[in-house]
């Protein structure tokens, strides 16, 4: 479980999961043993759930409190709803949350983020200075053991309910990347103005350990040492180039971060992106200021019922946008800038420049220019291990591809007279 919540009825969620999860597994339920990222060899089922709270009007303090599931093991592992509530409080009911920093402080009964024994997972003692930092990266690490039997009592506020559960409460409960990184330290960088030279050395390790760390290598043991130390270099440039009061919570954490790919693989797979995107989707629901829990659950009900998740599950989905633009399987593409560049099956960079439709849309045919690629100079490592490149957009080579010959999108960075292009970490499925 990579977030969890306890209910005082834990009866309640497990009929709930039970029911989502059958509903899900008749057709599309992998092979366990194929999801090396799990290494799960004794046919356990690993299902995520999450509870946040989602502000539905502008003003008051009224929130839907939606519980949402995800099961891993589905080869599209889709969110789904276990149940709902509205109001102006947390559900009384649930005694324990999961996501970012404060709730995990709040469910684990640890302290937290800005308490000096706060890191979940070393033993060091935070100081202050200004606000509390951490500037060792050498504690001794915390285990599950230690935590059930409070060692460290100073970084304990209580029990948690959590015990209970067969549950490693330092490692199964994950840092998530979405709140640690996205919206943590990389929110400090970017609000920085123009970056210096060693700025920019010191980010580069950041994107590349991160880049690392959400894709299929994120649990392959040298590319998760080598991620993890670029990012302990991160840490210690940050600390020579800001001072220690850089050192907070959120970038101290960055030095464990990539023990969560070891348990889970890449970070995707143990973050709160799909449970905060399927909030918006739940919120959207709503039409009208009355019954907003009524509302919703006959939307998921309609659903269901219709068969409309079914139809997206199953097959690649091609759509025909317009006369020029293309949808598959969710991705968009087309010969203007943005969604042009692709990396193919076979590891040729290509730019779309004419989509050929057919009758079946699936049958397309894309004009694509093979684009000529180098390594990117000046990278922490060869960017050609990670499928970074330079490239130039002038190309004399034309080829017809079809659309299955397309891996991954490609995002492309102009720099001086080339562009940096870097392949999404997710595949076109
Ligand atoms: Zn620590």
């Amino acid at each position: 479980m990579c977030a969890t919540l306890i209910l005082k009825s834990l009866q309640f969620l497990k009929k709930a999961v039970e029911s989502n999860v059958s509903n899900k597994l008749g057709t599309s339920l992998v092979n366990l043993s194929e999801l090396p990222a799990f290494k799960n060899e004794s046919n356990v089922l690993c299902i995520s759930v999450s509870v946040d709270g989602i502000p539905i009007a502008k003003s008051g303090s009224t929130a839907f409190w939606p519980i949402l599931g995800k099961c891993d093991q589905l080869t599209k592992p889709e969110v789904f709803v276990i149940g709902l509530f509205m109001g102006e409080e947390k559900p009384n009911n649930i005694c324990a949350v999961i996501a970012d920093a404060p709730a995990r402080s709040f469910v684990k009964q640890c302290k937290n983020f800005n308490a000096f024994h706060g890191c979940e997972r070393c033993i060091t003692e935070g100081h202050y200075s200004g606000r509390v930092v951490y500037p060792d990266v050498s504690a001794r690490l915390r285990c599950g053991l230690d935590y059930i039997f409070q060692k460290d009592p100073d970084h304990h506020t209580g029990t948690s309910p959590l015990v209970e559960l067969d549950l490693d409460l330092v490692h199964n409960v994950p840092l998530d990347y979405m709140h640690l990184v996205c919206l943590g330290v990389m929110r400090i960088v970017v609000l920085k103005d123009i970056i210096s030279d060693s700025e920019y050395v010191m980010f580069l390790r950041l994107q590349c350990a991160m880049y690392i760390l959400l894709s299929n290598n994120a649990s392959n043991a040298e590319w998760n040492r080598y991620a993890s130390k670029l990012l302990h270099d991160f840490v210690l440039m940050s600390k020579e180039l800001y001072g220690v009061e850089f050192l907070v919570y959120n970038v101290h954490n960055l030095i464990h971060i990539a023990d969560d790919a070891l348990t889970y693989g890449s970070l995707d797979n143990c973050s709160a992106f799909p449970f905060e995107n399927h909030m918006q989707i739940l919120k959207n629901m709503i039409k009208k200021n009355d019954q907003q829990v009524n509302q919703v659950a006959k939307r998921i009900t309609e659903r269901r019922t219709c068969g409309f998740m079914k139809a997206i599950v199953n097959e690649k989905v091609v759509i025909i946008k317009s006369s020029d633009k293309i949808i598959y399987n969710g991705i968009t593409i087309s010969a203007a800038p943005g969604n042009s560049c692709f990396q193919t099956s076979l590891g040729y960079i290509v730019q779309v420049k004419k989509i050929v439709f057919c009758i079946e849309p699936a049958l397309s045919m894309l004009v694509c220019s093979i684009l000529e690629k180098a390594n990117l100079p000046g990278y922490v490592c060869d960017s050609d291990k990670l499928g970074i490149h330079v490239v130039k957009l002038e190309s004399t080579e034309n080829v017809n591809l079809h659309l299955s010959d397309l891996y991954c999108k490609c995002v492309l960075l102009p720099m001086d007279d080339v562009h940096v292009c870097i392949p999404f970490t997710k595949p076109i499925e």
